[in-house]
């Protein structure tokens, strides 16, 4: 058997909605192989937050300033991209961007969370979710609030913005075949990418796409054995989060044709001591004693530094002023591991080198009493000295504390969402987005909540644009008009 579209779509998450949808807008025929059930993903799991800035109609409506330099200033700085075209299409799209969002009917309330949270339980629509005010990027860039949540109630507000989104597909005509597996790409003679083998109830079959294939298979947290490569002690030692379909086939199916891949050793682990808040007023040391990483960042990036310390260990040492309980602990698996009158006693009962975090203390409340953290530049706000003891320490060592990681590397795209090939060279026919590419997150330590809603969104747009302009300047492209 064989079906002939204009695009073909592989994923049904929010990138291969926003791209069907954008397809056809563009007057193509595009067909969604999806295979789990129905639509949804990873992204209808989310928390539903979008990182996007620059002046969007929410950050205006809410007087928070921003424009796209300062944000494109900011993500060159953080996020590791190889490519700043990507980010300075994104960081100008975005104001489009979101209004295009909310005339899909994804909502997103007119209201502000001040605190430093996880994910607020209350539907407040603008949030901050990165690292902009940790040094040194509040000096390269004027610090914004960016991320955009949908609105509702609790958690899983990525819930209804997948369900507004399956919905403008359905309207739109889109052509969904669910529990349909993609298996192989198919290319010409010429090595353009023409069509897929897709696999249903056993079936094999074609599906021939003029315009173009287009890749939103998601994350590969779910596949141990290339997790192993990337990030292997996260596979005995934490929790990949996702549907089991985030298993990287989409990434594989790219591979098969020569597409290059970047950035696979970045995976944004969650692990978030705040909130309360206050705790950010503690430190967070090694098994030798030593601060390493600037506690005010988002937790992503801390989480990305406790790797790299020896053994993977890491405590938050608080004195009786800052101390409070994790609100996340049960979830998180912090474990308080004692308190002590003293440093001394504090570093003996962690097995730590005699002296080494008294030290650590007094450079440190030297460093508060000035307001300035010489050492690794934590934001006034959060500094005070800790000389009000008992002191207290939770584990945050890796084993100890319970990690939950999702990728962000994959697929290496253009600014074009076209899928490049290991010589560098556009692979024709081929496009990606969403976490089986990288656009706008290439590092852990730079990520903040909502890149992957924003970049799968956005690119996946990008794509079918694209895809659909491909398809109407194919000789035997026929165009057809949506209503
Ligand atoms: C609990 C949780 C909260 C999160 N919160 C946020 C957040 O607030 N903001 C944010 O930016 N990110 C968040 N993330 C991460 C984010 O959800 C994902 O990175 C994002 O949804 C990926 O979107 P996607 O479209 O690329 O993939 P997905 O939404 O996973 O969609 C991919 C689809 O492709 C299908 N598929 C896979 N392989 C094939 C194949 N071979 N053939 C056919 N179909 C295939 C899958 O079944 C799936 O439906 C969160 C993740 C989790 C788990």
């Amino acid at each position: 058997m064989e079906h002939e579209t204009d695009v073909l779509v592989i994923g049904y998450g929010i990138a291969g909605a926003c791209a069907a949808l954008a397809a056809r807008a563009g007057g193509a025929r595009v067909t969604i192989a999806e295979r789990a059930g129905g639509g949804g993903g990873t992204s209808a799991m989310s928390s539903g937050i979008f990182y996007m800035g620059g002046g969007t109609a929410l950050q205006r409506d809410l007087g928070v300033d921003d424009d796209p330099e300062q944000m494109f200033r900011f993500m060159a700085a953080s996020c590791g991209v190889s490519d700043p075209t990507i980010l300075r299409v994104f960081c100008e799209g975005c104001p489009e961007h979101f209004d295009w969002l909310e005339a899909q009917g994804i909502r997103f309330q007119r209201s502000l969370y001040p605190d430093k949270h996880l994910c607020p339980p209350t539907p407040e629509g603008l949030l901050s979710t990165g690292n902009e005010k940790v040094w040194p990027f509040r000096e390269i860039a004027r610090p914004a609030m960016r991320g955009h949540r949908v609105d509702r109630e609790g958690d899983n507000a990525g819930l209804p913005a997948m369900e507004a989104l399956i919905e403008r597909c359905t309207e739109a005509g889109v052509d969904v075949l669910p529990d349909t597996r993609a298996t192989e790409l198919l290319s010409d003679e010429g090595g353009r990418i023409v069509g897929a083998r897709l696999r249903s109830g056993g079936e094999e079959f074609e599906v021939r796409a003029r315009g173009g294939v287009i890749l939103a298979t998601g994350g590969y947290q779910m596949n141990a054995a290339m997790m192993e490569k990337s990030a292997s002690f996260l596979v005995e030692a934490a929790e990949p989060i996702g549907t089991p379909y985030s298993d990287g086939s989409g990434i594989e199916l790219g591979t098969s044709v020569g597409a290059a891949l970047e950035a696979l050793d970045a995976v944004h682990a969650t692990a978030s001591f705040y909130p309360p808040p206050k705790l950010i007023r503690g430190i967070v040391v090694n098994a030798l004693g030593q601060r390493f990483v600037a506690e005010d960042g988002y937790h992503g990036r801390t989480a990305a530094h406790i790797f790299e310390q020896p053994g993977r260990k890491a405590y938050l040492l608080l004195d009786s002023e800052c101390f409070g309980y994790p609100e996340l602990a049960e979830f998180f698996n912090y474990s308080l591991i004692d308190a002590w009158e003293s440093l001394a006693e504090a570093e003996s009962g962690l097995g730590m080198p005699a002296g080494s975090l008294e030290d650590t203390v007094r450079q440190y409340n030297e460093d508060a009493r000035d307001g300035c953290d010489r050492l690794l530049g934590k934001y006034a706000d959060w500094l005070a000295p800790l000389d009000n003891p008992p002191y207290a320490a939770f584990d945050l060592s890796v084993g100890a504390a319970k990690y939950h990681y999702h990728t962000l590397g994959g697929l290496k795209v253009d600014a074009e969402a076209r899928v490049l090939g290991t010589d560098g060279k556009v692979i024709p026919g081929l496009y990606a987005a969403g976490s089986c590419a990288v656009s706008i997150i290439a590092s852990a330590k730079g990520y903040g909540s909502g890149m992957t809603l924003s970049s799968g969104s956005f690119f996946g747009r990008v794509a079918g644009r694209n895809a659909s302009g491909v398809a109407a300047r194919s000789p035997s492209g026929k165009q057809h008009a949506i209503s």
